[in-house]
């Protein structure tokens, strides 16, 4: 491990060309380039990559759904990697650290949502892989402020899933309330490890995948599940919240109906297709309906806490670095048990 300060970042930096995939135009694949590796800016952690989870949140950008990025943009989310520099101020990490780089890149600290504690509310936020190139390639920079040590039980590869899957997937578990019944839509990578948790802290989980998705019912079921089916099937028994993850509009009526009164139904995704009308019975008896939205550095730091408590077992679906659009494309297909995750492919053996 090189001294903290040890490393000649800018001679270094001037000559390394460093591969990244990147998105030069929503719509299109993303290209396999080589880039001037960047520098630690003050504030910053330069990261060496080991491993990126894919996000559905990289899919909507990477189709165009969410609208904002920056362009080019090197997208990735659930970056794990190792420190190699540090610039100016940074005094939590040092070279040779294992960090987690999430969602949440950069807040105002001004604004009245700031202000309030609710950063992920952030009138002015920067996210990574969105207006922060991302972890999609073999080095990235992030805010060191924005950074977490990750829990030791974890490999790197399992732990990528835990920094958007898994933390966000764990306020919109919070969102849902102190509840035995918990019925979850759609059964991916956030879902995987919601359950697992929900589980632990001795709920009943119902999993609900696409109609016919055998395969998708029973890894639910193996994770522990009460009873998993198609989303066109009732719950044996009333649910007292459900979490939709399915980026899919018309599930909301659809967990209403399955949702007793008072039941909360959480919406985990960060896009999702236009909701039908539906008869205002379905919202009547004091039902509620509400989105989540990012994270605050709270949940992460109070999410990884518990998954060092407690093992979660992370299903990983790995790919090399090369192979991302690949990896996007199985997810878009709703083909992927678990989490895909990229690995730079000098690090990738079979
Ligand atoms: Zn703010
Ligand atoms: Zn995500």
């Amino acid at each position: 491990m090189p001294a903290r300060g040890a490393m000649p970042a800018e001679d270094h930096a001037l000559q390394a060309m460093v591969r990244a995939m990147v998105l030069e135009r929503p719509g299109t694949p993303l290209r396999d380039m080589r880039r001037p590796r960047s520098q630690p800016a003050s504030g910053q952690v330069l990261v060496r990559v080991s491993a990126c989870g894919v996000c559905r949140t990289d899919l909507h950008v990477v189709d165009g759904e969410l609208t904002a990025p920056k362009l080019p943009l090197v997208p990735g989310h659930e970056i794990v990697g190792r420190v190699e520099s540090v610039g100016h101020g940074v005094e939590a990490f040092h070279p040779g650290d294992r960090v987690g780089i999430p969602w949440l890149g950069g807040t105002c600290g001004a604004c009245a949502y700031c202000i309030a504690g609710h950063e992920n509310l952030c009138d002015a936020p920067q996210f990574t892989g969105y207006q922060i190139d991302g972890g999609y390639a073999e080095y990235a920079t992030a805010n060191a402020d924005y950074c977490f040590a990750l829990p030791a039980g974890y490999s790197d590869l399992a732990a990528a899933p835990l920094l958007c899957a898994g933390l966000i997937g764990y306020r919109a578990l919070r969102m849902a309330g102190d509840v035995a019944h918990l019925g979850i839509y759609g059964f991916g990578a956030a879902a995987h490890i919601v359950a697992q948790v929900a589980r632990q802290q001795g709920r009943s989980v119902y999993a609900f995948t696409r109609p016919g998705d055998a395969d998708a019912q029973a890894f639910a079921l193996a994770l522990g599940c009460a009873w998993a089916g198609g989303s066109d099937a009732a719950p044996p028994v009333p649910l007292d919240a459900a979490i939709i993850f399915a980026p899919v509009g018309g599930l909301v009526p659809t967990a209403l109906a399955a949702v007793r009164k008072g039941g909360v139904v959480v919406l985990g995704g960060i896009h999702m297709s236009a909701i039908p009308a539906m008869p205002y019975a379905l919202l009547w008896g004091e039902r509620v309906v509400r989105s989540v939205a990012n994270l605050t550095r709270a949940d992460a730091q109070a999410f990884l806490a518990l998954a060092a408590r407690t093992p979660i077992a992370i299903e990983v679906v790995p790919f090399p670095l090369s192979a991302a659009n690949a990896a996007l494309a199985r997810l878009r297909e709703g083909k992927l048990t678990g989490a895909a995750v990229l690995v730079p492919d000098v690090l990738w053996s079979d």
